[in-house]
């Protein structure tokens, strides 16, 4: 039985007015992502770090989905079980959108984790102000809940395992540079990028000059200008 994987990024909150992170010179929200999405920042200045995704929550408490989120969210209900999304996004708008099983990768802005014991909890949209308790431990050395440059990804284990069940890969609003959506094309022969910009592959030895040419089909457009001529192809394809 066919069966889709999806990967998607930042591009595909843009249209609901949450920026990208590659398409600003390498600042995301004026911040210098090494200082405020890294390990190292984190040990550096806890507190501007915990302002930052503060921020970021505030922000997204306002944010509604848009035309994409809600057709991937139809499309979920309508091939129940066939379809696996996968997404980087940190933002809750596919959720807001109606969608029960999107598998965060970087983890989740609307929650907060535990150091010493490691149990998430959800705090919604409010502020993290330093007297947070762990409802499970007690602890009081809590964090945001996001994967940050320099710790493992636990939910990584999903993303190989949806590779090897699924028979189309469709990639939306990804530049590929945090998770290398090239070795994933690869290993499908049914694949679909979507990206309004076209992407240059990160290596000069590269014999393709640009991502796209890994995928069966390229839809250069923005997510929700290009949900028609992608729900064409899944149609064709979970026919098949
Ligand atoms: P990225 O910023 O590296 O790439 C975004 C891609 O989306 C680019 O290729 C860009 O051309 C494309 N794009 C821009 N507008 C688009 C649109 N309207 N429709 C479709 N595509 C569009 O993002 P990434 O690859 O997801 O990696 C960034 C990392 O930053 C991830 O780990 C993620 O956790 C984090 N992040 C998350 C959010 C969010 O949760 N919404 C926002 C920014 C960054």
């Amino acid at each position: 039985m066919n069966k889709i994987m999806i990967l998607s990024g930042a591009g595909l909150s843009a249209e609901s007015g949450i920026r990208t992170f590659r398409d600003h010179n390498g600042l995301w929200e004026n911040h210098n992502v090494m200082e405020v999405c890294s390990t190292q920042g984190w040990i550096t200045n806890r507190s501007k770090v915990t302002h930052f995704y503060n921020d970021r929550r505030r922000d997204l408490e306002f944010k509604k989905p848009n035309h994409a989120h809600k057709v991937l969210t139809q499309l979920e209900h309508d091939y129940r079980g066939r379809v696996i999304h996968l997404t980087q996004n940190i933002d809750n708008l596919m959720e807001k959108a109606g969608a029960k099983d999107i598998i965060h990768l970087h983890g989740t802005l609307t929650d907060l984790r535990c150091e010493a014991c490691t149990q998430i909890f959800n705090i919604d949209y409010a502020q993290q102000v330093g007297n947070e308790k762990c409802p499970h431990c007690g602890n009081t050395r809590i964090r945001h809940n996001v994967v940050m440059f320099g710790e493992a990804a636990p939910e990584y284990t999903r993303l190989y395992q949806s590779i090897k069940e699924s028979t189309l890969f469709i990639a939306i609003g990804t530049s590929g540079t945090v998770i290398d959506i090239i070795p994933i094309a690869k290993e499908f022969k049914h694949s679909i990028l979507i990206d309004p910009k076209r992407q240059n592959t990160a290596s000069t030895f590269d014999p393709h000059n640009y991502i796209d040419e890994y995928f069966e089909h390229f839809i250069q457009k923005k997510a929700g200008d290009a949900m028609e001529d992608m729900m064409d192809i899944i149609k064709e394809h979970m026919n098949q």
